[in-house]
């Protein structure tokens, strides 16, 4: 069948991607399709999530770190997207692995989905670092001829450019490998690749190391590697921003990509009296990011729309404040947004909003409030609190 495929034009990443998230209808599209992928949808997430359960347990600690290539990835949940915009969210994840495994027996998979956690805890107390961030990319202007060559898979070294056409085609890529555009896990994790984040340690890749991981699918010969990079250290801890109690009155409820499963925010449904989704604003995404975002926000609304009865429209800041004057209400409330682009946007729309004497307020989920204020220290200290942490 595959070869069959090949003749007809689809590409490898296609047919893997296809086998991968089970999206057969992809294959019933012209080769040349875009890709609505994956199916950036809840239930799909559900769906991968009570496939991947049986495996979170030893199979994960064992197999974790084997990049077995594109369509490949069944060691691995490959939820992370999915996550990132909670479709579905790490209490979910954590939670369901629990009615499989003991926590001692999933520990391995657990404390990755808490690294994610740590990171945006972290990030939380330190905003600074995601400032100098986007300030150094600014600075950095353009990428080069060769940072170009890169991004299209032209370095001539085999590993980088099949994972570079990996991540073009499909959006994901494998933890080994990585390296999606979370502004915590991946900011932070590129921090701690290059000896940043623990100043002068280092996570370099080993031609040994990636011959092992990907059971020799590569053997690259030497792989030379520049001096670790120099930078400020790391900003000490700040208190997190405090997060007031939701207004008594009515109000108009924000989705935005941030937090796509309202249905399961802390609000009194009686309270909702209107419901809309914020109209994504950052370009510069890649077409696959795009459509996975702009997917999930529209399967967030469909569901919102559906379990508080209201219609639920995508809006500018402008439309949203006619809107919410339109239903007379003076009071907007959305989930938190962790430092990143969203959060950004968030505070210049509170400001525009005050101006017209309405009020932006934030609804906090209890995982981040339990889980953030541990994120003082490295992971290592963070994770002795996992246990009192896990979801009873
Ligand atoms: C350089 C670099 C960049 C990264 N960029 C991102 C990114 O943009 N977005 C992102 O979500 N993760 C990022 N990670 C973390 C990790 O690689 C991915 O979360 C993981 O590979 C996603 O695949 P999965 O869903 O199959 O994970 P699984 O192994 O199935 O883990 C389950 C979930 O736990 C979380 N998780 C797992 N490993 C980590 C980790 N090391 N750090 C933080 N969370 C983790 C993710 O939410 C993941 O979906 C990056 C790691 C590195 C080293």
């Amino acid at each position: 069948m595959r070869e069959a495929r090949v003749r007809q034009g689809y590409t490898e990443s296609r047919i893997a991607a296809a086998k991968h998230f089970g999206h057969e209808f992809m294959m019933t599209m012209p080769p040349s399709a875009q890709m609505p992928f994956p199916l950036a949808t809840r239930a799909a997430a559900l769906e991968m999530l009570q496939a991947f359960l049986p495996k979170a347990g030893a199979g994960y600690a064992q197999w974790r770190n084997y990049d077995f290539g594109p369509g490949q990835h069944t060691r691995v949940s490959a939820l992370s997207p999915y996550i990132r915009h909670r479709l579905i969210t790490e209490e979910e994840v954590v939670r369901g692995v629990l009615t499989q495994h003991s926590p001692e027996a999933a520990e391995k998979f657990i404390q990755e989905v808490y690294w994610r956690t740590y990171w945006k805890g972290w990030l939380e107390m330190r905003p600074s670092v995601w400032a100098d961030y986007l300030a150094d990319l600014d600075q950095l202007g353009p990428p080069n001829a060769e940072a170009q060559a890169a991004m299209a898979g032209r370095t001539g070294i085999a590993c980088f450019d099949n994972w570079a056409a990996e991540l073009v085609e499909t959006g994901y890529l494998h933890n080994h490998a990585r390296m999606d555009g979370d502004p915590a896990s991946n900011t932070l994790s590129w921090r701690w690749v290059a000896g940043l984040q623990t100043p002068g340690k280092t996570y370099l890749a080993t031609p040994e190391n990636i011959a092992t991981f990907t059971q020799g699918r590569f053997q690259p010969e030497a792989i030379l590697h520049g001096p670790a990079p120099e930078g400020p250290a790391n900003p000490p801890a700040q208190a997190l921003p405090a997060v007031p109690k939701l207004p008594d009155a009515p109000f108009l409820l924000l989705l935005t990509e941030e937090d796509l499963h309202a249905e399961s925010l802390a609000l009194r449904a009686g309270q909702i009296a209107g419901l809309a989704g914020l109209a994504p604003s950052r370009d510069g995404l890649s077409p696959n990011v795009a459509a996975f975002r702009n997917a999930a926000l529209a399967d967030g609304l469909m569901r919102a729309a559906d379990h508080f009865g209201q219609g639920a429209p995508v809006l500018d800041a402008g439309a949203l404040l006619d809107h919410a004057r339109g239903l007379g209400l003076t009071n907007i409330v959305t989930a938190y947004a962790p430092v990143g682009p969203i959060a950004s946007q968030l505070a210049a729309f509170a400001q525009q909003a005050a101006t017209q004497g309405l009020a932006l307020h934030y609804v906090q989920r209890a995982w981040d409030r339990a889980a953030w204020p541990l994120a003082t220290k490295g992971f290592f200290p963070f994770r002795q609190h996992i246990p009192s942490l896990l979801p009873k």
